[in-house]
């Protein structure tokens, strides 16, 4: 059983208790933890991680006191009657021979809320809140919240608790001369600004005796100027090892930093080596953190010595079977994260429950139940993108038959065209997964045959799912005819060769991913090579620079372009949060020109004419594509009146094209299979 991952699935032996495996499920926030009556949720949540296998979990961060709240009224653990919430928690992962740790985050200046606190009165960029500096008795009530919370975490049946030290948080506040400008014994030196951290770790442990583990999450790389060098990482990590820390976990950037850690267009593994030089510096297991998805990676990274453990955080929303699923030699199986952050951080920033873009049971256990059906149907799904792929493989695993039909001859829909862009590879993992749970499911696949309603009709069908998606809207410009104008779909998957200048009508997210396209020099290998990505975001994987920071050198753009829209707000506002600013960035960094509030004019052999601020000007370039948006494909669906036959239903693009994406498609395919 262990053949395959060795490494990853050998136990763990920490004294005076044992890891099944060398797999964490990271902490995450998923919302769950904020309010008692959710608590039956995310006692399901955990439940299903433990039984799928993995050797520890970590809750999302629950604050030791109000000050440390992340949100008003966050999840916080500083009174005994709290203990019975979190023991619903820890029962349902004991029962499924799971181990569970508490993760304590207070956050610090990072709060969005006004009781904040930090090392300085400093405000930070992403909070419009400035914190209150603590004062010496501040710190040492501080210090007493986190060995409180510990000591009930204990109360509460965990295994253990993670003291978040990293991305930017109020210890890491304390740590970086960046947020620390005190001038008495808890700022200055290192010796100093490290003062909190290990006077938590020496208190916990005094509270929780030595049968509980502390796992200690520690920034390696700050990515942020005035950020830790080298040195003084490896003074703490080994100070934090003399105080009483059972496991270093590790991150990587504040989550004010300008460098991505964790969108899919970072490498898998990228920070993996940066741990591996931890390891050699203190004697306690190193886990290994960020963009690691898949067991074979997870695997590597042990074997080749960079790590004891492996922490994995968003693989768990997409798969809580992951372990189990690596173990039973069946990874072809797994549901990988992609690294979208479309339905998970995305989420979270916004306030609302974390789930997942590919599986939408995440968070909603208790809610989304794929149950046997009572009366087995027949259903014909039609259109093999992410709405049909999803309701197809949830409807036979309900116990339907089901058809599944595309014109085209592959599945995956506009997501096998979205795998193309530069950053976007991961994608083809979804398409993997779907492929095999649809011959898993004995879903019947019938492929390169455009499907009519008179087919349907006569197929005897009980149900008709109508998955279709869209058809691309060409805009009513004057000249929208000439050979210079290309759809994104001639660029993407007809591959239409195009000239060195371009301009993009419409700024959408294919807007941005076909300016993304366009500026990659095809005879660059994808996905980007770590080495060239380290380069391109200046990240300084072997630590000589404080916070881990060089000047950028990215490549020369290979294309001069325009990317345009008639909205007068800024380009790419709705992006998604956590990686719309990627994006913005990267074309911004390749010169792309980006303009909003444009009038079309006309497109004509010298280019594309535009009025702009009630300016006239032109264009000149060799192409334009287009990427407007577009419109809903519902041609198999019922005229209006008409009745008889099998039930249709239409999901994903085909029911609503605008705002569409895949974590929608994937959804409302998932919900209404279940319900069929
Ligand atoms: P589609 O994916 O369009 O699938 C419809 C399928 O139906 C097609 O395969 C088509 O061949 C088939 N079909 C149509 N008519 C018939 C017929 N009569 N008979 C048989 N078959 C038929 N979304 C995100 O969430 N995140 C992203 O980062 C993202 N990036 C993208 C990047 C690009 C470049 C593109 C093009 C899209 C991107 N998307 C992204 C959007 C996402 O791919 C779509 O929202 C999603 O694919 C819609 O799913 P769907 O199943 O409704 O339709
Ligand atoms: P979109 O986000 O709706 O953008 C369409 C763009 O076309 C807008 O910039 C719009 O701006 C412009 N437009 C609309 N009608 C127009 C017209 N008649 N003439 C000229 N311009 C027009 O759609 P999309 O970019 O095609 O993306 C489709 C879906 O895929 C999106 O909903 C998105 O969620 C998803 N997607 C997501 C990602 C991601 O990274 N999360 C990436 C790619 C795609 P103006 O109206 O201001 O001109
Ligand atoms: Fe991963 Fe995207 Fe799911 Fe988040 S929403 S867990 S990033 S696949």
């Amino acid at each position: 059983m262990t053949a395959t991952y060795p490494h990853l699935l050998a136990p763990l032996d920490l004294g005076f208790t044992t890891l099944r495996n060398r797999v964490i499920m990271g902490s995450m926030h998923t919302g769950l933890e904020d309010r008692f009556y959710h608590y039956g949720k995310l006692a399901a949540f955990y439940r299903e991680r433990a039984r799928g296998g993995v050797g520890l979990i970590v809750t999302g961060g629950i604050s030791p006191n109000r000050e440390g709240w992340l949100l008003p009224f966050g999840g916080t653990l500083n009174f005994a009657g709290d203990v019975l919430n979190h023991r619903r928690v820890t029962s349902a992962v004991h029962e499924e021979g799971g181990k569970i740790l508490m993760q304590i985050l207070h956050a610090g200046r990072y709060g969005y809320q006004p009781l904040v606190v930090s090392a300085s009165a400093k405000k930070s960029p992403i909070s419009p809140f400035k914190p209150r500096a603590l004062s010496e008795a501040g710190i040492e009530r501080t210090i007493a919240a986190y060995a409180r919370c510990a000591r009930l975490a204990r109360q509460a049946g965990y295994d253990g608790i993670e003291v978040m030290g990293s991305e930017g948080y109020l210890l890491n506040q304390f740590l970086c001369a960046r947020t620390n400008l005190r001038t008495d014994r808890w700022g200055g030196s290192i010796e100093n600004r490290m003062r909190l951290s290990v006077d938590i770790v020496k208190r916990i442990r005094a509270k929780v005796g030595d049968d509980f583990i502390i796992m200690y999450r520690h920034s390696l790389l700050d990515l942020v100027d005035g950020g830790n060098t080298w040195d003084d990482v490896v003074q703490v990590a080994q100070a934090l090892e003399r105080a009483g820390v059972n496991i270093l976990n590790t991150g990587f950037g504040w989550h004010e930093a300008r460098v991505p850690t964790i969108v899919t267009s970072v490498p898998r593994g990228a920070f993996a080596s940066v741990a591996g030089r931890l390891r050699r510096e203190v004697t306690i297991p190193v886990v290994a953190s960020n963009r690691i998805n898949m067991p074979a990676d997870a695997e590597d990274i042990l074997a080749r010595g960079d790590a004891d453990m492996v922490s994995m955080a968003r693989p768990f929303l997409a798969d809580p079977q992951f372990v189990a699923k690596a173990a039973a030699g069946r990874a072809d199986e797994i549901n990988t994260c992609i690294g979208c952050n479309q339905a998970c951080l995305d989420h979270t920033f916004a306030n609302q429950r974390a789930s997942c873009l590919v599986n939408p049971r995440a968070c909603h256990e208790t809610e989304l139940v794929y149950a046997k059906a009572r009366v087995s149907k027949k259903v014909a799904v039609v259109g093999a993108g992410p709405a049909g792929l999803s309701a197809a493989t949830v409807a036979a695993e309900c116990g339907h038959q089901v058809t599944l039909f595309d014109s085209f001859d592959a599945i995956g829909g506009q997501f096998r065209i979205a795998m193309q862009i530069p950053g976007k590879e991961e994608f083809s993992e979804t398409i993997r997964y779907f492929g095999r749970k649809l011959a898993l499911t004995g879903v019947k696949v019938v492929l390169g045959q455009r499907v009519t309603r008179a087919a349907l009709l006569a197929g005897g069908f009980d149900d008709v799912i109508v998955a279709t998606g869209i058809k691309v809207r060409m805009p009513p410009i004057d000249g929208i005819d000439h050979p210079k104008v290309l759809s994104y779909i001639d660029v993407l998957q007809r591959k239409a060769p195009v000239g060195k200048r371009v301009a993009i009508i419409g700024a959408g997210g294919i807007g941005f991913d076909v300016g993304e396209y366009l500026l990659h020099d095809p005879a660059h290998a994808l996905p980007v090579p770590l080495a060239e990505w380290a380069r391109e975001w200046g990240v300084d994987l072997a630590a000589t620079t404080a916070g881990g920071l060089v000047a950028p050198a990215a490549p020369a753009p290979v294309r001069q372009i325009v990317l345009m829209q008639r909205k007068t707000s800024k380009l790419g506002a709705g992006l998604g949060k956590t990686s719309g600013w990627v994006h913005r960035a990267t074309l911004a960094r390749n010169g792309v020109q980006m303009l909003a509030g444009v009038q079309y004019d006309r497109i004509d052999d010298f280019g594309l004419h535009i009025t702009v601020a009630g300016e006239q000007r032109l264009i000149e370039c060799d192409n334009i594509v287009i990427c407007a948006g577009q419109d809903s494909l519902t041609e198999l669906m019922p005229a209006e009146g008409e009745s008889g036959g099998p039930a249709f239903h239409k999901i994903g693009g085909a029911a609503l094209a605008a705002e569409l994406d895949a974590k929608r498609a994937i959804k409302e395919g998932a919900e209404l299979a279940a319900r069929l």
